[in-house]
């Protein structure tokens, strides 16, 4: 039903036009709809590096969505400043009566949307917040207690009885898209003018844009069956690589389950539960906002003193640690911005029971280099890994970095990747290259200490002091109780 004249959709997290929430529900209730994008300084500013490969992947996301809605006739405004102000003052200048968008549950953009909500209702414009980046928000699935879930299996059971009884929304505006204002292209500020140089993107292949997310989409279809068996090797390609997509929404997340549903079979009901994963941790930040300043979902675990050994944090984050399936993978984040799933928790597991380091830094790290990077799913990972979070690995298994390297890349192939001072390192010693005798060393033209380094810390060692330390926590728990 058409209830205004002219309305503004305002885009952030959900880059595409199709099956998108808002756009359809604003093309549904206005004569008229603008689309709007402003690179927030707000979020800009507070970035450590001006080569962000996020902001690049943005800006060219944007572009093609600026493309796409002028091969419609339309354009995309894309403005440059805080969004509390800019959002309002381009609604009023376009004569809105309403705007429409994609509900985000961090913190931060909470409070971002409520400034926004607040100065258009100053003037008498309305704010259409709706669900589009999760299939499943806030307090729809709870326990029948009515308490959100702490566990993930129940979660998921619950989730997929509701998606049974629920179905999913689809919204596909048809012949509504005629509704988008018919206006001359406008231009959009370049990288640099936002402050930014161009990264290596292009160079790693990464497209961005929903043309981006549909090619890699589509090459993942002719492997989902084989995903339950792969997705754990990262020197197969296993997994889809869709987190960047997911996290910018240049693919719908309806679309991924509809897929995923329709296939069947295990390889895909088992990147089905990935996606409830992601669901999952949505829905615990939201009820737990305070997981945004590191708290433990488990507070007991706030009272660990981290030991923060000096060099142990730099040692990690520099891919220095000794252990080449931990430095594989961060150099892998280095040089991509993007770790395999597996190497994710080897690595924050190392960083907080082998390294003794306050698990938050590793966190902050990673939301400062990861591609993919989201609050929800960051925090979540990051706490399962420490122990301390919701339906979190136990704190007395601890990861062994040699036996994980062993398993999960047996011939070393990954490692020797993103190590190729270690190519020449016969397998039986490419997991743990210290233990080659001298002889080996010199064969393989590899000197521990000078070309590799010996490993920083003794996993033996140092398991039995975070099992200490943990055990601690939880006995502190146990007398309070
Ligand atoms: C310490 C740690 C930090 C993490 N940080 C992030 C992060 O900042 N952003 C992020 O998207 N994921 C994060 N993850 C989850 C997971 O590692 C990535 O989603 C996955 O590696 C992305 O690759 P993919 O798209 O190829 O995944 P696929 O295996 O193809 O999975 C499909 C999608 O499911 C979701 N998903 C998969 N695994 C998880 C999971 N364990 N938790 C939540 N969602 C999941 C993602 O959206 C992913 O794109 C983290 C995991 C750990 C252990």
């Amino acid at each position: 039903m058409i209830r205004y004249d002219n309305s503004i959709v305002w885009l952030r997290r959900d880059l595409r036009l199709h099956d998108h929430a808002a756009l359809d529900n604003a093309l549904q209730a206005s004569r008229q709809v603008r689309v709007l994008f402003v690179f927030d300084t707000d979020i800009l500013d507070a970035l450590p590096s001006r080569r962000d490969r996020r902001v690049e992947f943005i800006h060219g996301s944007v572009a093609a969505l600026k493309a796409d809605l002028e091969a419609l006739g339309a354009t995309l405004h894309v403005l440059h400043g805080a969004a509390p102000q800019r959002v309002p003052e381009f609604a009023r200048a376009a004569g809105a009566q309403a705007v429409f968008c994609s509900r985000d549950y961090e913190p931060a953009a909470i409070r971002r949307d409520a400034a926004v909500q607040e100065a258009l209702a100053g003037h008498d414009i309305a704010f259409h917040d709706g669900k589009d980046q999760v299939v499943f928000e806030r307090d729809e699935v709870l326990t029948q207690s009515g308490r959100p879930y702490t566990v993930f299996t129940p979660y998921k059971n619950a989730w997929l009885r509701k998606l049974r009884s629920a179905g999913l929304a689809h919204h596909a505006p048809g012949e509504r898209l005629e509704r988008l204002a018919q206006e001359p292209p406008v231009p959009l500020p370049p990288l640099e003018s936002l402050g930014f140089v161009r990264t290596n993107l292009a160079e790693l292949g990464v497209r961005p844009g929903e043309a981006g997310a549909r090619a890699l989409f589509e090459d993942f279809l002719a492997r989902i069956g084989q995903y339950k068996a792969a997705r754990d090797y990262p020197a197969v390609r296993g997994p889809s690589y869709l987190s960047v997509h997911l996290r910018f929404g240049t693919l719908s997340i309806r679309e991924l389950v509809a897929t995923a549903q329709a296939i069947g079979g295990a390889g895909a009901e088992t990147w089905l539960s990935e996606l409830i994963w992601r669901e999952f941790y949505q829905q615990t930040l939201w009820h737990r906002p305070d997981l945004a300043e590191g708290r433990c979902f488990k507070p007991e675990f706030d009272a660990i003193r981290w030991p923060n050994p000096a060099g142990h944090f730099e040692a990690w984050r520099e891919a220095r640690t000794g252990y080449p399936l931990v430095d594989a993978a961060m150099r892998q984040l280095d040089r991509s911005g993007y770790m395999h799933n597996r190497l994710r928790m080897v690595t924050a597991s190392f960083l907080a029971k082998d390294l003794l380091v306050d698990w938050r830094l590793g966190e902050r790290h990673f939301a400062e280099k990861l591609i993919d990077f989201d609050l929800a799913s960051n925090s979540g990972g990051w706490q399962w890994a420490a122990s301390v979070g919701c339906d979190a690995q136990p704190w007395f298994r601890i990861f062994n970095p040699v036996t994980q390297s062993e398993k999960f890349d047996p011939q070393g192939r990954f490692i020797r990747r993103y190590l190729p001072e270690l190519s020449k390192v016969p397998d039986k010693y490419i997991h743990a290259p210290w233990t080659m005798p001298q002889g080996v060393q010199a064969e393989c033209g590899v000197t521990i200490g000078r070309d590799y380094p010996a490993p920083v810390v003794e996993h033996k060692l140092q398991r039995e002091r975070a099992l200490a330390l943990y055990k601690a926590a939880s006995a502190g728990k146990a007398r309070q109780a």
